[in-house]
């Protein structure tokens, strides 16, 4: 165990600001609150955190994080309180335990890759100080180092795994390279002993073969160098057996035909030496392409710095070099602690060069609460992205922007396919509503609904828009596609010719189309007319037609309708391309006419349309239409309408609104609102119901709350 004196004397060394007795009474005030407590390896208990102390500065980490790492299980598993922490140690150390403490009670859900990325952001996102992240890190280090007390191999097991999945990718993540292969390695032994032992054996065994050929080869590194002129340290070392293994895996390959289990590091002074050198090795010794990358023009999201290469050195052996400077080294090597080093007295000359360091301690200084770290550091990955909840406690990861809509795709298309509504926290809200770390999601379903076209103007990922994108793609093509069959078929009868889809197909060429179906679908878009097909069809062909019978042409409804019709209206050619308009949200019940629209198909609006009255004064677009008369057992579908609430605005209103809405069998579908002030707000509520007088009844029972103001129905 460390002693009290050794652990001050060591923080002292290296931040000789460092408040002293804050340190003792946090050594003490562990000790004594461990007590009597044992770790399974029989220790004290009090060895566990002052050796996580001890990791940490080895990493020259601030007295804080220290003092941190000293308290960090007391809160967890000792009567101690934060409160108590607070009044002992100050706001700041009490915060920095908290978040600790915090992070460890997240229990991580269940172990699948997807969710192991998400819970390691999450933690990310959690941690309001990435000193918190540190001090957890070195407790999971310690731990791993001490895993092989316990007796239960399920928890061993356990514990290795989620070291893998989520603590060693998290120490990469923020640039904690030697802590990273640590933990990777122990976990590794614990997973797969037998794989562990054969590559340790083999590295024995390839050590005893070569005793000296890693600094033989070093040497001559640094000599080929020091004759340009290139003042460099170079030291060589075996990979770790779990990155040789990883590498084994990855390229099928064995252990014999892995060659460069050797890595060799050049450490020169400046950025030039590093380019210069890198110049020198490959003139030397032949490049091994595809090896090669430079992330000192383009450094690693977690700031990593270094030229890597791969050479056929001397003794034409296969190894790794990576060139860099003593900075870049440091950070390398220790990630984010590195940058306290440079907190004190870094030269004038090189404060522009820790410009970013500077600048990424202001704001960790500065951010004093989770959302002004989550907007500014972020470590930067995750400043664009949300965390969310499954009503099951899935994780789900999210561009920032997202809607309950963008999260019910992200879990499942079928989710999004059948999405009418979100709750978040145990609210409903609008489907546009954009979601916010750590939301709880509940999606609301409904069979009989379909992905709505205006959902592309929300949605943000691109997994929704594909995907509803992809669904009104299909139905409108197939709607168009019978709608310019029925045209052409109406052209063939008029003319006394025989139809088929051969016949259609000569005209394929003349078109320059390469399927029957594509002429189809032209035509009842609009954007092919079928005298242009005729023509196709029949080159040079003249044809009389019947000028009044033009009109009619294509609106002479139909004795027989398809089953799969999807809207009862009577008047249209089946299979007509046919849309509810938005405006007004016709429902059954209501008196309609149709507005045809080039490339559209037929927009069906309520004969008293606000819309209606702006179209371009046309009789000829306009066609008389009427709902079907349906048996209303067999007829479940579901028919949005929009109305228009204005309400007080207090909270529990919106609630309230669907549970009446629930319980008179309507369905939210959309909320938007429109207007707000401190005491009322207007929204547009749109509700699914089977027709007219459903809806009427459903606002009839709004009117009777006593919250809302008024509620009309839209009509354009
Ligand atoms: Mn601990």
């Amino acid at each position: 165990m460390i002693r009290q004196y050794e652990l001050v004397e060591r923080v002292k060394k290296y931040d000789p600001k460092a408040d002293e007795s804050l340190l003792n009474r946090a050594y003490v005030f562990s000790m004594k609150a461990h007590g009597a407590q044992l770790r399974a390896s029989g220790d004290p208990y009090f060895s566990h955190p002052l050796e996580v102390a001890g990791i940490l500065t080895n990493m020259r980490l601030d007295y804080h994080t220290i003092v941190t790492a000293l308290l960090h299980d007391t809160i967890e598993d000792t009567v101690a309180t934060v409160e108590e922490i607070e009044e002992l140690f100050g706001k700041k150390i009490a915060e920095l335990v908290d978040g600790v403490t915090k992070l460890s009670r997240l229990e991580l859900q269940t172990d699948t890759a997807r969710e192991a990325e998400n819970f390691r952001k999450f933690l990310l996102a959690l941690s309001n100080d990435i000193r918190v992240l540190l001090v957890k890190l070195a407790d999971r280090l310690h731990n791993m180092r001490t895993l092989h007390h316990i007796d239960s191999e399920d928890k061993r097991q356990r514990i290795a795994r989620e070291t893998m999945e989520i603590y060693a990718p998290l120490a990469e993540r923020i640039g904690m390279r030697a802590m990273k292969d640590e933990l990777e390695d122990i976990a590794f032994k614990e997973l797969n002993p037998e794989a562990y032992d054969t590559i340790m054996q083999r590295l024995k065994f390839l050590r005893k073969e070569g005793k000296n050929i890693k600094s033989s080869i070093a040497r001559q590194i640094r000599e080929t160098l020091k004759k340009e002129n290139i003042k460099a340290d170079v030291s060589g070392r075996e990979k770790s057996p779990y990155s040789i293994w990883t590498k084994m895996e990855r390229e099928h390959i064995t252990f014999e035909q892995l060659s460069d289990i050797m890595a060799f590091r050049v450490v020169v002074g400046d950025t030039r030496e590093c380019y210069e050198a890198l110049g020198v090795i490959h003139r030397k010794w032949s490049m091994i392409p595809g090896q090669f990358d430079d992330y000192i023009s383009t450094p690693k999201r977690n700031r990593y710095q270094s030229i890597h290469t791969a050479v056929i050195g001397p003794r034409k052996l296969r190894i790794e070099i990576q060139i860099r400077t003593r900075e870049m080294h440091e950070i390398a090597e220790s990630g984010v602690a590195a940058h306290w080093h440079y907190k004190q007295g870094t030269k004038k000359s090189e404060k522009r060069h820790y410009q970013w360091i500077q600048d990424f301690l202001e704001i960790l200084d500065q951010a004093s609460t989770t959302e002004e770290f989550l907007e500014h550091t972020k470590m930067e990955m995750f400043q664009d992205q949300v965390f969310c909840f499954t009503p099951k406690g899935e994780l789900i990861s999210l561009p920032r922007g997202s809607t309950p809509v963008d999260f019910a795709y992200a879990v499942h298309t079928a989710v999004g396919d059948s999405c009418v509504g979100a709750k978040v926290n145990g609210r409903v809200v609008p489907l546009r509503h954009q979601l916010e770390n750590g939301d709880g999601v509940e999606i609301i379903r409904s069979r009989s609904r379909k992905p709505s076209p205006r959902w592309q103007n929300f949605v943000v990922t691109g997994k929704a828009r594909s995907a509803i994108r992809r669904y009104v793609n299909k139905s409108e093509r197939k709607e168009f596609q019978a709608l310019g069959k029925s045209i052409l078929e109406r052209a063939f009868q008029r003319l006394d010719l025989e139809f088929s889809n051969s016949a259609v197909a000569e005209g394929l060429e003349n078109l320059t189309l390469k399927k029957v179906e594509d002429i189809y679908v032209l035509l009842g878009q609009g954007n092919l007319t079928h005298r242009e097909v005729m023509r196709a069809i029949f080159p040079g062909t003249k044809f009389k037609y019947n000028p009044k019978a033009r009109r009619v042409f294509f609106w002479r409804g139909s004795k027989k309708s398809k089953q799969d019709d999807p809207i009862p209206i009577q008047g249209l050619t089946p299979g007509m391309a046919v849309n509810l308009s938005e405006c007004c949200h016709p429902l059954p019940g209501d008196r309609i006419v149709g507005h045809m629209t080039a490339g559209k198909g037929v927009d069906v609006h309520t004969l008293d349309c606000e819309t209606l009255t702006d179209l371009p004064d046309d009789p000829d677009r306009l066609i008389d239409l009427s709902w079907r008369d349906t048996p209303d057992k067999t007829d479940s579908k579901l028919y949005a309408g929009r109305v228009k609430a204005v309400m007080a605005n207090e909270s529990g209103v919106l609630a309230d609104i669907a549970s009446i809405v629930a319980r008179q069998g309507g369905n939210i579908s959309n909320l938007i609102i429109s207007e707000r002030d401190p005491e009322f707000f207007t929204m547009l509520i749109d509700i699914e119901v089977k027709n007219d007088k459903h809806l009427t009844s459903i606002i009839t029972a709004l009117r009777a709350m006593k919250l809302i103001s008024r509620v009309d129905r839209m009509r354009g």
